[in-house]
């Protein structure tokens, strides 16, 4: 099976792979039936191009920026890599919000500035408590689950919030309203969709309590992200950020705050685990290139962000 690529994954599975080209979407590639394009945009502009494509590999869990229905018209299909990233997608979310809540990038800053010259008994360098807190997770899925897990080790009360209400004896299930209200912190991990774009309105980012914390590791488009960096401005609630709505443009406003931390979309970013996403990139292909049933084909077709 002849793949088109736009650039190699990393890890050993990459090498098990016979064909691969790697080139460019701006131009035609009459050949290739399966395609790895991490982070392009793939319709019906990219899929002229490729007329013999029979598989998108998407190199990821989220898989917004492939337009599904566009992929099946033509007989397409399309795999992610759900999984294989949970626990490193749910530990940047915990590091984020202990990151936030105990001031851990200012606090840094100060130090290597040299501007530390106060005793440890004094204020102003004082964090918010992080064991014994409510955490509202929004969407409470793989990733929400593992994030759930971790905070139970912190002694953390848990709420969750999505369509599903889950019969659980764990998290306790709230209206997204009320889990804005009634967390100290909040921490998203619903999938970008129609459904979920601007689902934490400036309304809902109102409802959040003075002081509180939002984790966000999802997608940027999920909150709106004008009405967030103006709470941030204003210095009301505290905020950890993975992902934004323009990457990789980050609002200018957010890089001079101390109640942000900002990291450049890493929530599966480590050696180990994107080494684990090529080996289901990979495991895909081969199976599409024998015949067999896809591992981790994307079912729904009814997430394509608008
Ligand atoms: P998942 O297992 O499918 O979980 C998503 C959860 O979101 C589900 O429990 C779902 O429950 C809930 N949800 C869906 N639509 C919703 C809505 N309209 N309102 C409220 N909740 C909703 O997905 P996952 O594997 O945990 O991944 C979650 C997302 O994390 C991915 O889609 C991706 O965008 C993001 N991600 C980011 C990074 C990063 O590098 N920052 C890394 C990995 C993943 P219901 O269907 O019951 O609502």
């Amino acid at each position: 099976m002849r793949v088109l690529a736009t650039q190699r994954l990393p890890g050993p599975a990459w090498d098990e792979l016979g064909d691969v080209e790697i080139g460019t979407l701006d131009e035609r590639h009459d050949g290739a039936e399966a395609l790895v394009a991490p982070g392009r945009r793939i319709d019906d502009a990219v899929l002229d191009l490729l007329p013999a494509l029979r598989l998108v590999a998407n190199y990821g869990v989220g898989y917004e920026q492939v337009d599904v229905a566009a992929c099946r018209a033509r007989g397409v299909e399309v795999t992610n890599t759900p999984g294989v990233l949970d626990a490193t997608t749910a530990d940047l979310a915990f590091a984020l919000l202990l990151a936030a809540r105990r001031r851990l990038v200012e606090g840094d800053d100060l130090v290597r500035a040299g501007r530390w010259d106060t005793g440890w008994w004094q204020p102003p360098f004082l964090g918010r408590e992080v064991s014994g807190s409510t955490l509202g997770i929004v969407g409470l899925g793989r990733i929400g689950r593992a994030v759930a897990r971790r905070a139970r080790g912190f002694d953390m009360r848990v709420l969750y919030h999505q369509r599903t209400r889950l019969d659980d004896p764990g998290p306790e299930y709230r209206s997204l309203d009320d889990l804005l209200r009634e967390s100290d912190v909040v921490s998203i991990h619903a999938p970008l969709t129609p459904a979920t774009k601007g689902l934490i309105s400036r309304e809902r980012l109102a409802l959040l309590r003075d002081g509180a914390t939002l984790v966000n590791t999802a997608r940027g488009p999920l909150v709106d992200e004008d009405a967030l960096v103006e709470e941030l401005v204003a210095g009301r609630i505290s905020a950890g950020l993975d992902v934004f709505v323009h990457e990789p443009a980050v609002p200018e406003a957010l890089c001079g705050l101390a109640n942000v931390v900002l990291t450049p979309h890493i929530g599966s970013g480590t050696v180990e685990t994107r080494a684990a996403m090529t080996r289901v990139v990979v495991d895909n292909l081969l199976a599409a290139e024998r015949g067999e049933p896809l591992l981790t084909p994307v079912l729904s077709t009814t997430t394509r962000a608008r």
